[in-house]
């Protein structure tokens, strides 16, 4: 068993009131690594440390952190096995999605490494000519980082290298139900020769994230989880009058007609629901089929569903692992249940999956519903889980209607061979990214986020950077003259 303290100035150190929680494997059901529980006094501690380290980070010229970043970049690639294998481990995702995504968060810190000597400002002519007017980008100070337990890295490396190449020190909070990696990452930090206090980890339950935010000492937050948890946040924030960047829940439409290549568009839809086992906030839970394609996509789906190979994590051949936790399983599971009771057609799963290789593991199998209606529950709330509704529709302003009217608005997906359509379609559509012949696709330089309640901000492309850092405008006055102190000048 691993013990795991916190990581506060650059040093391992165990939580003041000596409390700590295990981390449970979720594909052996086994404690696999024991972490410290940080109370109040942790984050206090914390964000000290990252305060006392800022000044010196930020006075660090951008090619300094470049550099620096850069080497953590390698670093990671050093050891993306073994990242993977822990993040697997905690989570029961595949080891074929952690080891990629080990790959991208080094991706991520050579992306925002390339802009750490480029935080330009402009110059700005004004009416007044004797005036020189530039903008200046600064840091925020101390940034919390709290994320999720879907993809704990990918999670924290879209904020964390954009946070400190723009010259912020960070806390970050992890998930309680899978933190390893990111303590893990730690000591690649220390590999790297990060500064001491640049980054630090406290980790704990929701109390830990609330003591984060409520800290004086956070001048921003950046959240990845639950909408319900963002509401909290934001209200917190808001009561200290902090800007926050929230990254919640989504409940997409990936949208099929029938002029779409049915192949690409079926491999499109798996890989938006049972990809990451549906644990991921992009996933295209609910698929809006035209009747054309209805029966034949459908069928196809079933018949792919139940091929999906689930198995142990750490295998290369598993395409599908765990839920991660058994609070998300129950969820999963009473979803199920609620959409039988509510009348949607299963097609397939519906249960836990079970098999000699599967263990106790918290297998689910894939599950399918058809005919679903949009107003149904299954369709409306955000299950996390490998579980499809499957709406057919008839006409392309119904499929815009029906993709809408959901309180979420992160992802959607459009598959079709017209680009007339998909160039009608992308502007209508209430979401932060749109998918067209494709899905769940990520890149260093595209911005991702959310609009509606699946949040605010932008991480990753050139706004993820920009949103950690303050704009300042300076007015250089040469004219050499006194003017009226009565009235406003322009
Ligand atoms: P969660 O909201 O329960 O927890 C997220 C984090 O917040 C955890 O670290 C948790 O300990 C912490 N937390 C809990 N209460 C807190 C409080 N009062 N103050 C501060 N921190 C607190 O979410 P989860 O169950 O870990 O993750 C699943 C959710 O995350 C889903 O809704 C999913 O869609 C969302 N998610 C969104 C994105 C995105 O980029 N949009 C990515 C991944 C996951």
């Amino acid at each position: 068993m691993k013990p795991y303290e916190l990581f506060i100035g650059g040093t391992w150190v165990a939580p003041r009131a000596g409390g700590r929680f295990d981390a449970v494997n979720p594909f052996t059901g086994k404690t696999w690594a024991q972490l410290g529980e940080a109370d109040a006094s942790d984050v206090d501690a914390a964000v000290t440390a990252a305060a006392e380290a800022q000044p010196g980070w930020a006075a660090t010229n951008g090619a300094t952190r470049a550099l620096i970043l850069n080497r953590i970049a390698d670093v990671i690639v050093d050891h993306a096995s073994e990242m993977a294998v822990f993040e697997s481990t905690d989570n029961g995702k595949v080891i074929r999605e952690t080891s990629s995504q080990m790959l991208f968060a080094a991706r991520l810190f050579r992306f925002f490494a390339g802009y750490a000597d480029k935080l330009y400002g402009s110059v700005i002519p004004l009416d007044n000519p004797h005036v020189f007017d530039y903008t200046r980008r600064e840091p925020y100070g101390v940034i919390a980082l709290i994320t999720a337990w879907n993809s704990p890295i990918t999670l924290l490396c879209n904020k964390l290298p954009a946070a400190l190449a723009a010259g912020n020190t960070v806390v970050v909070k992890p998930s309680e139900h899978a933190s390893v990696s990111t303590l893990e990452l730690c000591r690649l930090l220390e590999k790297a020769e990060l500064p001491p206090g640049v980054v630090n980890v406290v980790t704990g339950a929701g109390d830990t994230g609330a003591a984060l935010v409520e800290h004086p000492g956070i001048a921003k937050i950046s959240f990845t989880g639950s909408p319900a948890v963002g509401r909290r946040i934001a209200a917190a924030a808001g009561q200290n009058l902090k800007p926050v960047t929230l990254e919640l829940g989504g409940k997409s439409p990936n949208i099929i007609f029938d002029d779409a290549d049915p192949e690409a568009a079926t491999v499109g839809a798996l890989a938006g629901i049972f990809g990451a086992t549906g644990q991921t906030c992009v996933a295209g839970s609910r698929l809006l089929v035209q009747r054309g394609l209805y029966e034949r996509i459908t069928e196809t789906l079933v018949e792919r569903a139940k091929a999906i190979r689930l198995g142990d994590p750490l295998d290369p051949a598993s395409e599908m692992g765990t839920v991660a936790n058994r609070p998300q399983l129950d969820r999963i599971m009473a979803a199920i249940e609620g959409a039988k009771s509510e009348g949607a057609r299963l097609l397939t799963g519906g249960g836990r999956a079970r098999g000699e290789a599967l263990g106790d593991g918290l297998f689910v199998e894939p599950t399918i519903f058809a005919d679903v209606r949009n107003d149904m529950t299954v369709a409306q709330t955000e299950i996390f889980g490998p579980v499809l509704s499957i709406l057919p529709f008839e006409e392309e302003e119904e499929a815009v209607r029906i993709a809408n009217d959901i309180p979420f608005g992160l992802a959607a997906g459009i598959w079709t061979r017209d680009i007339n359509r998909a160039m009608r379609l992308v502007p209508q559509m209430r979401t932060g990214g749109v998918w067209v012949n494709t899905y769940r696709m990520v890149a260093a330089q595209a911005p991702f986020g959310g609009t509606k309640e699946s949040g605010f901000g932008r991480e990753r492309g050139e706004q993820g950077i920009l949103d950690f850092t303050v704009q300042k405008n300076v007015m250089i006055d040469w004219s050499g003259t006194a003017s009226d102190p009565f009235a406003i000048k322009n």
